[in-house]
């Protein structure tokens, strides 16, 4: 269960039926451990504020995630009521959220763990580069960043990820070996290219 409660907001998401946003807040609130926000609440700005700041997220509740369940629950509660879900892991893109939504922040996601013998870095959903570059280099080794270590790895990798050393190692997207995938109706994937090549191939920017 979350630890904090918010204040809720009154109107129905979807006029002519189905709960309101303070019954889906209190679905959400009960299923999660992380903070869930209605407009209302003094934490729901800090939350919404993106990096760039041209960026103005309005959603109707923000979940700050605090794990992949907390994930899951968000995206099933949306897919159940027919809403939209939005993610932010820095705000460092461009793209805002607006109104029938639920922004799900990941920056409480942040993990790595380097395995140096395959040369590979885990990460999770909220982690930005330099906390990869920090854990690889005492191995030698470094990751496919771009030019601000602040971005989020996920973000970056699956827009394509064009670094500094891009002409010698190609797109991040390229190197990306692995993901754990959540669809739009909750259902947590272990994809790779043998697993199922074909999102694994569409998801790392089907070699365009
Ligand atoms: C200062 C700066 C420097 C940059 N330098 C480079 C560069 O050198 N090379 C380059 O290629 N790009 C660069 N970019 C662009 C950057 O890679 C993209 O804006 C990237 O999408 C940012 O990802 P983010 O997660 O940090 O941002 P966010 O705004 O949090 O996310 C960006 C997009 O990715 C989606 N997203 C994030 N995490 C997930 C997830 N777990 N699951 C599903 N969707 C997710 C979000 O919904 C959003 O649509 C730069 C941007 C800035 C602002």
């Amino acid at each position: 269960m979350a630890p904090t409660t918010t204040t809720l907001p009154t109107a129905t998401p979807n006029a002519a039926s189905g709960p309101s946003w303070a019954s889906l807040a209190e679905q959400l609130n009960l299923s999660t451990h992380g903070a869930v926000l209605g407009p209302a609440h003094p934490g729901y700005a800090e939350a919404a504020r993106a990096f760039n700041l041209a960026t103005e997220h309005r959603p109707d509740l923000i979940l700050r995630a605090e794990t992949v369940d907390d994930v899951v629950a968000a995206v099933r509660l949306a897919a159940g009521n027919g809403l939209s879900v939005a993610v932010q892991a820095t705000g460092h893109g461009a793209a805002a959220t607006g109104s029938g939504t639920i922004l799900i922040c990941t920056n409480r996601l942040g993990s790595v763990s380097i395995d140096p013998v395959a040369r590979t870095a885990t990460v999770g959903a909220g982690t930005v580069w330099q906390q990869v570059l920090d854990a690889a280099a005492p191995y030698g080794l470094a990751g496919l960043s771009g030019s601000a270590p602040g971005v989020g790895v996920v973000g970056y990798t699956v827009g394509g990820g064009l670094g500094p050393i891009a002409r010698t190692f190609a797109f991040a997207a390229d190197h990306v070996r692995a993901l754990q995938v959540l669809t739009a109706r909750g259902e947590l994937l272990a994809v790779d290219a043998d697993r199922d090549p074909d999102r694994f191939w569409a998801i790392s920017g089907g070699g365009g």
